[in-house]
């Protein structure tokens, strides 16, 4: 059986980190910054980093009809400004996002870079016990409204962190910045079973 690829969006922001954790997991982890190599790929991470600049870069580089395409098929994971990008609609924000996941957020609405914060937040994915997982909010989104398809997978104090709706998973945090990497193994067996 060919070896799954998974994609990191290598635009701008954390991709390096989303890059080594999944190499960790033994899974085959490239950098996409063109149609070509998405087309490589089983399943893409859309990473933090300045979603306005994400968006900007997808543009400029004719990606987003390519992407509209693979999203349709192939499991996509977006982290923090990922996510964001991934939402129904951002409030307050003129930023049109792709309306993967039946979610609308708020940017930075923990406040700017130095309010970010690192916390525990309750992890109950499906077969693993719950467990406080260690998170970091880097001005972090939150999420205002979820969907009747949207399945939360962690909360911090009752709202929404981590959640999936079919092929598509979001967090408003950095998984990839700490040891844990239960939630990239979990990402890897959304994309076994898709
Ligand atoms: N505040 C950023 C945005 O709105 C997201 C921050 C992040 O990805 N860590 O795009």
């Amino acid at each position: 059986m060919k070896p799954l690829t998974v994609g990191v969006l290598a635009l701008q922001g954390a991709f390096s980190k989303h890059i080594a954790m999944l190499r960790s997991l033994e899974v085959q982890a490239v950098e996409v910054r063109t149609a070509e190599e998405l087309a490589a790929c089983d399943a893409l991470i859309i990473p933090g980093g300045e979603s306005t600049t994400i968006m900007k870069q997808i543009h400029f580089i004719d990606l987003l009809e390519t992407f509209v395409l693979f999203a349709k098929q192939k499991p996509v994971f977006g982290t923090c400004a990922g996510l964001i990008l991934m939402s129904r609609e951002i409030i307050g924000d003129p930023m049109k996002p792709f309306n993967l996941l039946d979610i609308d957020v708020e940017r930075n609405a923990f406040g700017r870079q130095i309010e970010s914060f690192h916390t525990n937040i309750l992890l109950q994915l499906p077969h693993i016990r719950p467990y406080p997982f260690p998170a970091l909010f880097i001005r972090a989104p939150r999420i205002l409204r979820t969907g009747a398809q949207v399945k939360v997978l962690a909360h911090l104090e009752n709202e929404p962190v981590l959640i999936r709706q079919g092929h598509f998973l979001g967090a408003t945090f950095h998984p990839e910045l700490g040891t844990d990497s239960a939630i990239h193994a979990y990402f890897l067996k959304m994309i076994k079973d898709t």
